[in-house]
Formats: C-alpha cells, sequence, structure tokens
C-alpha cells in the first residue's frame, strides 16, 4: 500500500567492503585499492617526521600514510599523556580525508619507549646479546611494546639486527653481537612486540634493520660493505631471515652500499632476495632521507625517487620535503617510469599491516596502556635484563662480590648519572647527562643494595679517598652517542677524567673494580693490571641496581661476551675464528665460583625434566643459488634430541669431483671420496633443539646422495 505524504525511505548506501573486519584482509585491501587514486596511492607510501609537517591539515590533504618522531626530529612532548593526545589529534586529521585511511606512527623504541620521559629504559642491544636468553628478549619486546600502545604509537624501528663486525662502528650497542647467530637468535623481540596477533591489545609493528650489511661496513657508518655475495650471505642475511620466518611486518633499508652500490637503490637485494627468495611480505620502508642520498647530493630528484621504489621500497622516509617527494613520485608514475603495478604492490603491503592491525577498528590510543609506562612490573624486568647483561671480565683476588658491610668508594663520570649509563637513543638522538628521565643510577643501587647505605661513599672524580676503605669502584667508560657521532676512528681508550679519577683510586692502595659502562668493547690493555676486578656493565638503562646486584652477589654474573674484545685498537676489526690474539675471546665471561661456566644452552629450550637424554644429530642440505660449474649450499644441522650435543661432524660423498672454495661457519676437510664439515666456535655446541647452518661454494655436481651427522 501507498502511504501518501511520507517520502521513500532512501535506500540504505552499504558500507564499503574494505570497512568490514569480517571480511579477509587481502579482499579489504583489494576493495580499497580499487578506490584509491594514484594521489591516495602515493600517499601512503610517504612518511614525513613530525616536525617537518608544515601544517597538521597536509596529513589528509596529501594522503599521507605516515608519520614518525625520528632521531633527527624537534624535542618531543614531555609526558605519556601528551603523546597519546598529539597521537589522537593526527589520526583524526588522516582519518578525515575521504577514505578515511588511518595513518601509523612510527618511532624508534630500540631499549623500550626511549623517546618518552618516564618510560622503562632496557639494556642497550649489545647487553641482551651478552645475556643470551631469548625468552627474556621476548618478554622485553613485549613491555616495551605496550609502553609504545600506552601512546598512541603503532611501530617501532626495531630490532637492529646488524652484525656488528667493527667496534670503531658508531652503532655497534645497537647490535646483539657480532656473530650471525646471535642477533639470529634474539629476533624473539618480534615476538615479544607484534604478540599472538599484531590487533591484539598491545601489540606493535615491528621493523628489522638495517637491510642489509650495516655492521659490516669499511670506513664507519653508512659506509661501504665490502664482501663476496657469499660472505654476505652467510654474515648479514641469517638474522634477517630469521626475522622473515617471525612474521616481522615491516624491514628498513641501510644507508650502507654493498660493492659500493648503496642499498636504497638495490633492487636485486631488497626485491629478489628479501622480498623473493626469503618470502617477505610485508612493506620495506627507507632510512632517514635515505633515497635523497642515492645520488650522494642534498634534496630528491626524480631519478633517486624512481630507483629507489623500483628497487622495492614501499614506504620512503622522506622525512621533511614530502611535497617535492610526493610531486616527483606522481611524475615518474604518470610518465610510465614507475610502473603501477609497482605503486599497486607498495600499497598491498602497507595497507595489509592497517589492516592487520586494526587500525580501521581502533585507530585512536589505548589508553588502559598509558598508565603501565614505566612500572613496576617493566622496571623490574629491565633490572633483571641488567643483571643477566653484566660480564665479568677479571676477577683476581675475589676483589668481588662485594661484602654488604663493606666500607665502598664509588667513583667516575658513569657512577651517578641516568642518561649515561642509558647511552644514545635516550630521550633525544645523541642522549644525555644526568636526570634525563627518571631511574636508578649505579650509585644509588648500590646503596640501595648494600646493608648500610652510609658505607657507600661517592666522589665522582675520586677525590678524598684514602686507605681506610676496602675496595673502590670506579664507573668509567664512554658517554652517549648515536650513529655516526659514535665512531671512533682513532684511539678507543678512556678519556682523561676516567684516567685521572682511576690514578687516585690506585694511589690509596686499595683494590679498585672497574665497572665500564661501554657501547662496546675499549682499548684497556694496558691499564688491565692495575685493576683487581672488571666488569662490562654495556649500557644498561635507567635500572642501575641490576648493577649492584652483580657487584654485591645477590646475583653471580652469567654474561658472556658477544663481541670479541680487541687487545688493541689497531686490530680493528676482530672478530671470533679471525684468529687474532684477543684480550678476551668472544664468549668469555666468569663468575664467581673463578671457572667459566660452561658454554650456554642454546636458551630456547628448557632443560630437559626427566633427566640426561640423547643428543640426535640431523643434518639438511640444500643448493641456494647456481651458476655454470658452480653452486652455493648450506647445510643445517639440528640437535633433534634432547640432551646437548658437544660437536658435531656432517658428511657425504659427492657424486663426481667436487672443488670447494670458501667455506664459513664450519671447518671442511676431504678424506678420500668423502666431504665432512664439523663445527667451529659457537657453532660446534648445540643444546636439544638448537641448529647451526654453515656454507660453502664449490665447483662441481650440487647433488649430495646422503648427508649423515654424527656427534663427536
Ligand atoms: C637511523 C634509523 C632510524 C631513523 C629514524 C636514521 O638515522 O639510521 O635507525 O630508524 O633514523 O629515526
Amino acid at each position: 500500500a501507498c502511504t501518501l505524504g511520507a517520502a521513500p525511505a532512501a535506500p540504505a548506501e552499504a558500507p564499503p567492503a574494505y570497512e568490514d573486519p569480517a571480511l579477509p584482509v587481502d579482499e579489504r585491501v583489494e576493495d580499497l585499492l580499487s578506490r584509491m587514486t594514484l594521489d591516495d596511492k602515493i600517499g601512503q607510501m610517504t612518511q614525513v617526521d613530525r616536525s617537518a609537517l608544515r601544517t597538521q591539515s597536509d596529513l589528509a590533504a596529501y594522503r599521507i600514510g605516515s608519520v614518525l618522531s625520528g632521531g633527527g626530529s624537534a624535542p618531543s612532548p614531555n609526558t605519556p599523556q601528551a603523546w597519546a593526545e598529539m597521537y589522537d589529534s593526527f589520526q583524526r586529521t588522516a582519518l578525515s580525508a575521504p577514505l578515511g585511511i588511518p595513518m601509523i606512527y612510527g618511532v624508534d623504541a630500540v631499549h623500550g619507549h626511549n623517546n618518552v620521559r618516564g618510560a622503562t629504559i632496557f639494556p642497550h642491544n649489545i647487553g641482551l646479546g651478552a645475556a643470551r636468553d631469548p625468552e627474556l628478549v621476548e618478554r622485553i619486546g613485549r613491555a616495551t611494546a605496550e609502553e609504545v600502545s600506552g601512546t598512541g604509537v603503532d611501530w617501532t624501528f626495531a630490532p637492529c639486527l646488524c652484525v656488528a663486525r667493527n667496534d670503531r662502528w658508531g652503532r655497534t650497542y645497537e647490535s646483539f653481537g657480532e656473530t650471525p647467530e646471535l642477533p639470529g637468535a634474539m629476533t624473539t623481540l618480534i615476538d615479544g612486540l607484534q604478540g599472538a596477533s599484531l590487533d591484539a591489545p598491545g601489540s606493535i609493528l615491528a621493523t628489522a634493520k638495517h637491510y642489509i650489511g650495516d655492521g659490516g661496513t669499511t670506513g664507519g657508518d653508512q659506509g661501504d660493505t665490502e664482501l663476496s655475495e657469499a660472505e654476505l650471505r652467510a654474515v648479514h642475511l641469517p638474522p634477517f631471515r630469521e626475522a622473515v620466518k617471525r612474521g616481522v611486518g615491516s624491514v628498513m633499508v641501510s644507508y650502507s652500499s654493498w660493492n659500493g652500490v648503496k642499498m636504497h637503490g638495490h633492487r636485486y637485494l631488497i626485491t629478489d632476495v628479501l622480498k623473493g627468495e626469503l618470502g617477505f611480505t610485508g612493506f620495506v620502508v627507507s632510512d632517514w632521507a635515505g633515497v635523497d642520498q642515492l645520488d650522494g647530493r642534498e634534496g630528491f630528484t626524480a631519478a633517486e625517487v624512481r630507483d629507489a621504489v623500483n628497487a622495492g621500497i614501499d614506504m620512503v622516509m622522506v622525512p621533511h620535503d614530502y611535497r617535492r617527494f610526493i610531486e616527483l613520485l606522481r611524475g615518474e608514475v604518470r610518465a610510465g617510469r614507475v610502473p603501477m603495478e609497482r605503486i599497486d604492490d607498495a600499497n598491498r603491503r602497507i595497507l595489509a599491516k592497517k589492516f592487520e592491525l586494526g587500525l580501521f577498528e581502533n585507530p585512536y590510543t589505548d589508553r588502559s596502556y598509558t598508565a603501565g609506562i614505566g612500572s613496576d612490573a617493566h622496571r623490574r624486568l629491565a633490572r633483571e635484563a641488567v643483571r643477566k647483561s653484566q660480564v665479568l671480565l677479571k676477577n683476581s683476588g675475589g676483589a668481588l662480590p662485594l661484602g654488604k658491610s663493606a666500607k665502598v668508594f664509588v667513583a667516575g663520570k658513569n657512577a651517578d648519572d641516568i642518561g649515561h649509563q642509558s647511552g644514545g637513543w635516550t630521550i633525544t638522538w645523541q642522549g644525555g647527562s644526568g636526570d634525563i628521565t627518571p631511574g636508578t643510577s649505579i650509585l644509588e643501587g648500590m646503596r640501595s643494595v648494600a646493608s648500610d647505605p652510609s658505607r657507600v661513599v661517592y666522589d665522582r672524580h675520586g677525590n678524598g679517598i684514602d686507605g681506610s676503605y676496602d675496595v673502590a669502584v670506579a664507573v668509567v667508560g664512554e658517554t652517549p652517542y648515536a650513529e655516526m657521532e659514535g665512531d671512533r676512528p682513532g684511539s678507543m681508550g678512556l678519556d682523561q677524567e676516567d684516567l685521572d679519577t682511576l690514578a687516585r683510586l690506585k694511589a690509596s692502595g686499595v683494590p679498585v673494580v672497574v665497572v665500564l659502562v661501554s657501547g662496546r668493547p675499549l682499548d684497556i690493555a694496558a691499564r688491565i693490571g692495575d685493576w683487581d676486578a672488571l666488569l662490562a656493565a654495556w649500557l644498561p638503562g635507567t635500572e642501575g641496581a641490576g648493577v649492584a646486584d652483580v657487584l654485591y652477589g645477590d646475583y653471580a654474573p652469567t654474561g658472556r661476551l658477544p663481541v670479541t674484545w680487541m687487545r688493541s685498537a689497531s686490530q680493528q676489526p676482530i672478530n671470533d675464528g679471525d684468529g687474532k690474539d684477543a684480550l678476551f675471546p668472544f664468549g668469555h665471561g666468569l663468575t664467581y665460583t673463578g671457572t667459566a661456566p660452561d658454554e650456554p644452552d642454546d636458551p630456547d629450550v628448557p632443560d630437559d625434566p626427566d633427566g640426561p637424554g640423547h643428543p640426535v644429530c640431523t643434518a639438511d642440505y640444500r643448493v641456494v643459488s647456481q651458476w655454470s660449474g658452480g653452486f652455493q649450499a648450506e647445510v643445517t644441522v639440528r640437535n633433534t634430541g634432547d640432551a646437548p650435543l658437544d660437536g658435531w661432524k656432517a658428511e657425504w660423498t659427492p657424486p663426481g669431483p667436487l672443488t670447494v672454495n670458501s667455506v664459513w661457519n664450519g671447518t671442511l676437510t676431504r678424506t678420500g671420496d668423502t666431504v665432512s664439515v664439523t663445527g667451529a666456535g659457537w657453532n660446534a655446541k648445540l643444546a636439544p633443539g638448537a641448529s647451526a647452518t654453515f656454507g660453502f661454494t664449490a665447483t662441481g655436481s650440487p647433488a649430495v646422495p646422503a648427508i649423515t651427522c654424527t656427534g663427536v
């Protein structure tokens, strides 16, 4: 029937499919993509630094897909609440653009949410490498993600998976260690950051960086990594392979070059190897202004933008002149020099992560995490990490542990300084001195652990010390730096202030314990004879009490060197297995019983509760690449048993003549027709479940009829 006077109800417009959370992510992506203009798509590929935004409305006007607060950004807000408000305000503007696509906000939360005052600051990666505890690192990832979520931020540019091969490099402390295995094992950080699923509360997107070879440069930060492809693959690729297996959402490209070709234009390594061979399905982001460095001159050119995007970079950290970047990319696409398929591929990768993060459904800050920033639980976790990261290098005459009621004289520029003990990337890019954020200095930690705080006396310079003390503790080492600012092409020794302080302590005649707060090994061989004990504390972060726990013996040290400790700076680069005479080898670490503990079990696998079992060795052979007459192969040996394997030997008989040209991560020998490989160094001992991979290049047939693996 017809009701007179009532206007027919307008047919309810169905919401677009991409807004439907019940649909699979790829369907939502395709639906959204079909509605996007070229400008919408280019905007998604653009990441702008917060301090470079000319006006906030540009976020919507230019459809900008991502904002960051980078190292080079202007100072950030002061409180977690101010961060959350800033985030929400940016998100509101982004959502006001026609398709309502949320922006994704990234920061360098590289040792906790280190841009935010009051956040828990964990040890820098080098200390976590010393702790050799992947499960601990996963918990740190989780705590970091929750603190980051409390400010709205969705994405961290971490973990740095660099394999630091030369300690002169200013980013050595961002490395979990100098072997490919250590950073590979610590990719559990990604599990913690990304959580059970990206849209689970308190999960954020992780970034494996810097792809690839950042830690292998000659000539310092952003330099050239001069290696054969086999060596690059053997040393620098494995951690990225692990990260991709763990589903890392993004990968950041390295400023460095490989054999003279800048990574930001390296199509083979980005598109063929990372996205093809490794099967990476997330998105690739450039480093800060990395694209406009391609031709070595300031400012973007069309060729740089084209080469970077065609090489496989999906999102460009511009970070300043975004209007020019957008204009140039638009021009290159219109001229057909950047194919539309490439733009669509980049958008599919970026949008998929935004859908997976649940940003379309929950675009604003989850305030339930804001109060947890710097919580007691997170600080306890950080203190645990500090304890486990300490490496006892020397302890003669039982100078350590300190007696709880000993009369202790503490000195040194790093003894009572939260900024110094936290290192670079803390509140500001280069870090700072003093109370830059709440925490416990090493001195304060000692006073809290000693039975009577008044027994712990302090003077920064060691003035006033006399022979009445039981022991002196000098907390010396480096002061904060980040990136190229920390390159040390010259001396790697202690500075004059430290030397003067140490001389005063020594002159008093009391035993001297040195705690070295530094991002890397220092050149100390000529001084160490003066010291009764030496503890490498690395860059512990805000919870200095963890250092005190070790000094006073509440925790007996378990850390082991994640890098080789040079005898002299002239030995750099010095790494495990290269036969140089180190002061302390990779893996060295004492404890209070006086003897070095055994090589740690692979901490991934809990000890077998039923007691000793049997190691079982299995080997898996694969050909990685082949060329006329030659090939490259890898063999992964795994202990599938339930007891540790102390050593192993993998053997096979090639079907015909075989000449091996180079081998890595193992020792290869030929006996008659048989080829055998044994594990070397770190690779030789396999805890239950652990695996080791070695590789080689050879000429001859790559076929392997059968491979046997035995324990030795
Ligand atoms: C660093 C990156 C960092 C980026 C953003 C660059 O200078 O190399 O590691 O993620 O800045 O702050």
